[in-house]
């Protein structure tokens, strides 16, 4: 099936930035949240993000618009009916994930590929509440999405090769570049990250550094484009400790466990 539709549901941080380089690459965004407040804020996000390319001069104000006509954003789920795919960038929790792709099962054509952009949750027992895991993938887009170039791919155990086709080419269609992942909790972009940001809280924590020299340590000692403390803020530190729940639970192991100052600081 030829993809010229694309549904997102989601329309935070990283919903508004897959449907901005969709948007960008002539996709048409059927974009869902719960409250039109929040898509209403998603819209103008979008916007000065085009704007920025339109200064950069990059896309010109005429396509700008274009783009931005080729935006709906809805409450009802069931507008995603239009959607030739679908991506999932809601907030990470099992039990939301599982009644979006129930409803989503329900409203889209048999043959759309329903992705997610989950950071951590299993494909599988995602693709599980639906009557097509062959359809379900995980498609992990970085943040900020307009910048950053990977798309990390995770086939869930029913996951059809034809699938991951679709998902791989998306992907390359928008610009991206994909790796693959097994589908184990926090995929390989977070089983590897999670780990240091949450070792930057316990050193915090424990009063082994401030928070700029735990920074610096990262930013300036080993070239990371920003430390791990104000890379936990932009990435928001409630899916930081939901990830970081996932690989705990998910791996049985201490090693996991979320910093109690984390913890804390999400209450
Ligand atoms: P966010 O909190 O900024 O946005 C989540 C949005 O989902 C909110 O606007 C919320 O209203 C909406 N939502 C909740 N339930 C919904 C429903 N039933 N239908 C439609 N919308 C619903 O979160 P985010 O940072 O954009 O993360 C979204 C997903 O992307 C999560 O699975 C997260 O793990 C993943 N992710 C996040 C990052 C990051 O850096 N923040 C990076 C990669 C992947």
């Amino acid at each position: 099936m030829e993809i010229r539709v694309v549904g997102v549901v989601g329309a935070g941080t990283m919903g508004q930035g897959i449907a901005q380089v969709a948007l960008q690459n002539g996709f048409r965004v059927v974009l869902r949240d719960l409250e039109d407040r929040i898509l209403q804020q998603a819209r103008a996000r979008i916007e000065r993000g085009l704007d920025r390319l339109v200064e950069g001069g990059k896309i010109s104000d005429l396509q700008k618009a274009e783009m931005l006509r080729a935006l709906s954003t809805s409450v009802a789920l069931a507008d995603l009916k239009a959607a030739d795919l679908v991506i999932e960038a809601a907030t990470e929790d099992f039990g939301v994930k599982r009644g979006i792709f129930q409803e989503l099962d329900k409203h889209c054509r048999p043959p759309v590929v329903l992705a997610t952009n989950t950071s951590s949750i299993s494909i599988t027992k995602i693709a599980a509440t639906t009557r097509r895991p062959d359809k379900v993938i995980g498609m992990h887009f970085m943040n900020p999405v307009p910048i950053l170039q990977l798309v990390e791919v995770i086939r869930g155990v029913e996951t059809s090769a034809e699938t991951a086709a679709v998902a791989h080419d998306l992907a390359k269609r928008l610009g991206k570049i994909t790796v693959e992942a097994k589908d184990f909790p926090g995929f390989l972009t977070n089983r590897i990250l999670m780990p240091m940001i949450n070792e930057a809280f316990f050193v915090l924590m424990e009063g082994v550094g401030t928070v700029d020299a735990i920074d610096n340590v990262m930013h300036l000692g080993m070239k990371h484009p920003m430390g791990p403390l104000a890379l936990a803020d932009l990435i928001g530190l409630d899916v930081c400790l939901a990830v970081l729940r996932t690989l705990h639970e998910g791996l049985g192991d201490p090693k996991y466990r979320p910093a109690p100052l984390l913890v804390k600081m999400v209450d």
